[in-house]
């Protein structure tokens, strides 16, 4: 979590809550990067059925079903049509009512993480469930909020609004925190919101996709 408001009035700050541990890539969430070192202990094991269920998950092989709430001007759909492009299809985006939902955004006139007002909050928990049976389902689901006006009250512009957005986003699919002004992970910088990943950043959901494929041929799962 990063607190709102650094000592440039311009630059504010997102938080996420994630899950702590460590991670091989530092742009990756530690729970994510853990899930993949989880896969390679599955098949050294054997237990081909939970390393599926974990591959599945990691590579979003079935629909993300999403709900916008209070999504006046489309900012959120934006956001979430823009991800889809820019993963090329790889992961598929349904949107459903509410309460079908796996992944909600809510947009509010502020969010708060811990007493201090920031841009947006994800919410987000993955998690492989072995059932009496012996079968593996798994679920990811989130719950991002993104806020509509600044800490001084203002409206905040579109841009920084869909920047906000795509980064709760960008928590669901996988991405931590940056300290890096600039990148869509990193603060916000008002005056030049970045609606985009950069290249490092979608390098890593590149790579972490990539990995967790070719651990799944090579057990032939
Ligand atoms: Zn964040």
């Amino acid at each position: 979590m990063i607190s709102r408001v650094s000592s440039l009035a311009l630059l504010l700050s997102f938080a996420c809550g994630s899950v702590s541990a460590q991670g091989t890539n530092p742009l990756l969430l530690p729970s994510v990067a853990k899930n993949l070192r989880h896969i390679d202990q599955c098949l050294q094991s054997g237990n081909l059925d939970e390393a599926r269920a974990y591959v599945s998950m990691t590579l979003f092989e079935r629909s993300v079903r999403y709900s916008l709430v209070e999504d006046e001007d489309g900012v959120g759909n934006e956001a979430v049509k823009r991800w889809e492009s820019i993963l090329g299809g790889t992961v598929v985006f349904e949107e459903t009512p509410r309460n079908c939902a796996d992944l909600v955004m809510r947009f509010e006139p502020a969010v708060d993480a811990i007493g201090h007002d920031v841009f947006g909050m994800a919410h987000c928990r993955r998690q492989v469930t072995r059932w009496s049976s012996g079968t593996y389902t798994y679920s990811q689901t989130g719950f991002l909020e993104v806020a509509t006006h600044a800490p001084n009250g203002t409206l905040l512009n579109r841009e920084t609004k869909l920047q906000a957005a795509m980064h709760e986003l960008g928590h669901y699919l996988g991405l931590d925190d940056t300290p890096v002004v600039g990148e869509l992970m990193g603060p916000v910088d008002m005056e030049r919101p970045v609606v985009w990943p950069s290249w490092n950043e979608l390098s890593a959901l590149s790579d972490l996709r990539a990995q967790a494929s070719l651990m799944a041929s090579q057990a032939r799962l």
